[in-house]
């Protein structure tokens, strides 16, 4: 039962209080069937809104089954709506690319009282008469079908009012009877039905008409009684859990992001490209970073952990740096009084190195050169792959024979265009810094570090390289392999002070020796990653969040774009929860659609690298999840706001914009 007690209804427009409606006092019992006739601007629209709780008044009192919609919160309203109330627009407000199938089952989303709603609305449509155009879409479909597909949407959730606004409008003499007809019979079983008409003739047909004009009723008159002994045969509702409903709108709400997103390809995909281009970058740089992080820490565990390298640093008195020439400089003797001191020196080598060039016929290259005792080669672990290191006598007699690295045997022995090795480097004479060595060895291969190819290399004994190349009477470092792993820290601070005893240098001069092990090269290594993977996380934010204010923004072009649909979404039934739900849903359909595509891309680019440039690439699951999180992350927090926009929308509002 609809009770209307002297409803007012008025609009300012430019300050100016406009009344609509002025004071109507109405009573509609179940199971009538009403026209409201009156001519166009005389205020029905308005009347019709306001009892299907669309629009509020501005004084008296409307009371439905019993309730006062006044008092009801946003949800309570949402729900009568989808449960009592059934709306016919003249606008048909069908969704546009969704079958009639779909349309018609669209309230059962919004209640928990339609139970199979696919098969029900195939029921509805045969009622209609639309049972031939389950599949058409109302672009598909004529006036009059379309209509009807509107009043089988009405039906869905088996309201037990029906409001129809100018249902006949917009259609020509023949489905106007069809509709009439459908109304009739919704009427027999037992609805109410409340028609709007500015049509005498159309009026004529229900068995009460009121007549407003100027926001008041001119006449009721009541032509066919009702009986009211006629028992209201309304169908008994049936009850789904709330989870149900919730799925199943879910499961809507999806194949219609889906739907909008494919319906606009170029743009969904112009809005994605900021999330994939991020999402694209973390995983090229993740797989990378965390390829090059594990190789610099195979190739430094390759190295020995038991290795500790002595140098001197610079001199200093007080603050004052002093002259490179009074620094404490190590020699030769140092190295192996040091291995007859100290307990637990597996081998020590004195080191020296400088930058020289190689010559080989017409190939001429700059590389590295190292000079050491014999025993570097168990120090750095660089047996050679071919030929074999030099001896003791061949440092003693200062032999003019040198060991190459990979890198320097490609540029100098390698085909200028595979940079493969065709002939074996052993025996080959090659010119170093304008002095002839001899070839006798092929090095391991070694990596790089960091940006230090440890390859580009020449090996030769440590008295040719000071005498005959560098003219070095000093050596840069010592290099100590120790026998254990343990006091290492305790190894280093009795070695430092014996440098320092037998060189006379004061405790002051903090900076004078340098004794790094592995240990520290390794964090050192790990800080300049950790460093790197910071930035590269900032990065990725940043065009994560470029990419999130896309989404936002087509997010807010979509919601303007379909005011109408929420509007007739809200006076289906759905809550502002519902809506907000919706369009999240869609937000994050399009930032993760972004995601997986960028996954897609990262991925490839990544497999590039390894497989061109043969670098190590490191995807972990994890970090795939990551950026797909990240990507859903940035759907959820860039689509929340256009989304409580669209779920803060007044129905009535949102129905009207154009
Ligand atoms: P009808 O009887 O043709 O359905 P309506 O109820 O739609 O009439 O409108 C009655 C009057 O109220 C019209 O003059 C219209 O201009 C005015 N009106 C309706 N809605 C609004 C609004 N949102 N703001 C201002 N005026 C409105
Ligand atoms: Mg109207």
């Amino acid at each position: 039962m609809i009770v209307c007690n002297g409803i007012k209804k008025s609009y300012s427009i430019g300050g100016e209080t406009v009344a609509i409606l002025n004071g109507v006092t109405l009573t509609i019992h179940p199971g009538e069937f009403i026209a409201i006739i009156g001519p166009s601007g005389s205020g029905k629209s308005t009347l019709m809104n306001i009892m299907g709780l669309l629009d509020t008044v501005s004084d008296g009192e409307l009371v439905i089954n019993g309730v006062n919609p006044a008092h009801l919160s946003d949800n309570e309203l949402a729900r009568l709506r989808a449960t009592t109330i059934g709306f016919v627009f003249q606008q048909f407000n069908l969704l546009p690319r969704t079958s009639a199938l779909d349309n018609v089952a669209l309230p059962a989303n919004y209640s928990n009282h339609v139970d199979r709603p696919q098969g029900r609305a195939q029921t509805l449509l045969n009622t209609v008469g639309l049972s031939h155009r389950l599949t058409h879409t109302p672009a598909q479909l004529s006036g009059g079908q379309q209509q009807r597909v509107a009043i089988a949407r009405a039906m869905m959730n088996n309201p037990s009012i029906i409001f129809a606004d100018e249902p006949t409008g917009n259609l020509d003499s023949g489905s106007q009877a069809d509709i009439m007809g459908i109304f009739n019979h919704l009427n027999s079983q037992g609805k109410t039905v409340i028609l709007i008409t500015h049509d005498a003739e159309v009026a004529a047909m229900a068995h009460r008409v009121v007549t407003l004009r100027d926001g008041e009723i001119l006449s009721d008159i009541t032509h066919t009684p009702r009986s009211v002994d006629r028992p209201i045969e309304l169908e008994s509702p049936t009850n789904v859990s709330i989870y149900t409903v919730v799925m199943r709108r879910m499961g809507a709400d999806f194949r219609q992001a889906l739907r909008s997103i494919l319906s606009h390809g170029l743009r969904s995909f112009l809005s994605m490209l900021g999330i994939l281009i991020g999402v694209a970058s973390l995983i090229t740089m993740l797989g990378l970073g965390a390829g090059a992080k594990q190789d610099i820490e195979k190739r430094l565990a390759g190295l020995g952990s038991n290795l500790l390298i002595v140098s001197t640093g610079t001199s200093r008195q007080g603050a004052v740096a002093m002259d490179p020439g009074l620094s404490t400089r190590l020699d030769v003797m140092d190295s192996a009084l040091l291995k007859k001191d100290i307990h637990g020196i597996a081998e020590a080598s004195p080191v020296v190195s400088g930058k020289v060039r190689v010559r080989y016929r017409n190939k001429n290259t700059s590389t590295n050169l190292i000079g050491a005792l014999p025993q570097y080669e168990f120090i750095r672990a660089m047996t050679p792959t071919q030929g074999q290191f030099f001896s003791q006598s061949d440092h003693r007699s200062r032999r003019r024979v040198a060991l190459i690295g990979l890198t320097l045997a490609k540029n100098i022995f390698g085909d200028p265009t595979t940079g493969a090795i065709n002939d074996n480097p052993v025996g080959k004479q090659i010119c170093i810094d304008r002095t002839i060595f001899t070839v006798i060895g092929l090095l391991p291969e070694k990596g790089s570090t960091g940006f230090r190819d440890n390859d580009d290399v020449v090996v030769v004994p440590l008295s040719t390289a000071m005498n005959r190349v560098l003219g070095k009477t000093f050596v840069d470092s010592i290099e100590i392999e120790m026998q254990s792993r343990e006091d290492l820290d305790t190894k280093q601070v009795e070695i430092n002070e014996w440098i320092r005893k037998r060189h006379r240098i004061s405790d002051k001069d903090d900076d004078a020796i340098r004794i790094r092990n592995m240990a520290d090269i390794q964090e050192a290594m790990a800080q300049t990653s950790q460093t790197m993977s910071i930035l590269l996380a900032a990065i990725a934010v940043i065009s994560l969040v470029v990419g999130g204010i896309g989404v936002m923004n087509i997010m807010l072009v979509t919601v303007t774009e379909r005011t109408r649909e929420i509007g007739l979404r809200k006076a289906l039934g759905a809550t502002p929860g519902a809506i907000l739900t919706q369009f999240l849903i869609e937000s994050i359909c399009i930032s993760v659609s972004g995601g997986i595509l960028g996954i897609g891309i990262g991925v490839t680019i990544t497999q590039i690298f390894s497989q061109t440039a043969g670098w190590l690439v490191v995807l972990t699951p994890s970090a795939l999840l990551g950026a797909f999180g990240f990507s859903m992350a940035s759907g959820i927090c860039f689509g929340f706001w256009p989304a409580k926009t669209a779920s803060g929308l007044n129905p009535i509002e949102s129905l009207r914009h154009e």
